[in-house]
């Protein structure tokens, strides 16, 4: 187990903020996160992941907590479908590569997506019309009330569009493995964001997992910045969902949007922000990402919290504005 005071941050987020915790604690196995006294420790106690997710404001008074379990197992190969049971601090990516590279079906559109495997199932991540409940079985957490292990199988996690019930309980549990299931059936999904244009002129039935994680890497690379070259947290906001007489009010048939089986409206907020003006504009050390109006990135590398702050506020505010919807930043703000 690490334990580290005055633990430096910067390199543990993916916006790259110059931020400090009072103690980091690196645990490698379940016992060890069961020996902890949590209430014993600096407060308040935060689980982190790769830090993808999080824009620290401040640096962090308490006890930053993180998994360092690691292990894939493959635990049942059946004639289709396969369960695999995966430590909550492997790298989702390299278990992307792992099973996609083993011809199995199911997450390879997630592929490149940033963080570990514990944050996944709590961010319920998704990307290219799949979500990680689409590949989760079940997920095994431990309550830091009592440190009882609890098993919730996939109906009972709560999981909507970047949703779960873990972060509605937050703090409560911590995960320490989460259990999938994919398949060797031939089951590419390639109907969103241009997947099927990437694959144009190849033999579509002998597709593997592997060239369609491929293909979806080349797209993302695209137009997503490189956490390794430019720091950000991914899409900053949510998309957000309106009524759709609040839609017709001022869509043309141009405007993007996915209507759900409820009725309402689904609005990329990319599309919201660029309408406004902000793709590429610049504040302080932040910017509007020129690809990819979604994402503020640390441009220079130095942007103060205050710029990356300012620019949330002012793009909600032109946006509530001009639109009047509020946009919901998806990044934790810590
Ligand atoms: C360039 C870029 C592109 C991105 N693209 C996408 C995308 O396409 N789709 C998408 O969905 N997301 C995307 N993201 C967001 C991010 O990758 C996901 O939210 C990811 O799941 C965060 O993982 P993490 O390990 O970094 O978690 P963190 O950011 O460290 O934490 C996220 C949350 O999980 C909690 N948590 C972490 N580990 C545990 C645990 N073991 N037990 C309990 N709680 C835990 C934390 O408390 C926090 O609430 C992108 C981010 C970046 C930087």
């Amino acid at each position: 187990m690490k334990r580290i005071e005055n633990y430096d941050l910067s390199n543990q987020n993916t916006f790259r903020m110059k931020v400090k915790a009072a103690l980091y604690i690196e645990y490698d196995n379940v016992e060890e996160l069961q020996s902890l006294d949590l209430k014993a420790l600096p407060q308040p106690v935060f689980h982190m992941g790769a830090g993808s997710n999080l824009l620290f404001t401040k640096d962090f008074p308490g006890t930053i907590l993180h998994s360092n379990i690691k292990f894939i197992k493959y635990v049942d190969m059946g004639l289709d479908e396969v369960l695999l049971t995966v430590g909550s601090g492997v790298v989702f990516d390299d278990l992307i590569a792992n099973v996609a590279g083993n011809g199995l079906w199911g997450m390879e559109n997630l592929s490149l997506i940033p963080g570990e495997v514990g944050a996944a199932a709590v961010q319920n991540i998704g990307a290219y019309g799949v979500e990680a409940k689409d590949v989760i079985s079940g997920v095994v957490c431990l309550d830091t009330k009592d440190w009882t292990k609890t098993v919730f199988k996939v109906g009972e996690c709560a999981y909507g569009y970047r949703d779960s019930r873990f972060k509605h309980e937050r703090g409560r549990y911590i995960i320490t493995s989460v259990l999938f299931r994919v398949t060797r059936k031939y089951s590419p999904k390639l109907d969103y964001g241009g997947v099927r244009a990437a694959l144009e002129g190849r033999d579509l039935q002998a597709l593997t997992p592997m060239d369609v994680r491929e293909a979806i890497i080349g797209i993302r690379n695209a137009k997503l910045p490189d956490p390794a070259q430019i720091g950000s947290a991914g899409s900053f906001f949510k998309n957000p969902v309106i009524s759709r007489e609040h839609f017709e009010r001022f869509a043309t048939p141009e405007t993007p949007h996915y209507d759900l089986p409820d009725g309402t409206v689904k609005v990329p907020a990319a599309w919201l922000i660029d309408q406004c003006g902000f793709r590429g504009k610049v504040l302080g050390g932040a910017q509007v990402y020129e690809k990819q109006p979604l994402v503020i990135v640390n441009a220079s590398g130095s942007a103060s919290l205050e710029d990356v702050l300012a620019l949330e506020n002012q793009i909600i505010a032109a946006v509530q504005e001009r639109y009047e919807i509020t946009l919901h930043p998806e990044v934790d703000h810590i």
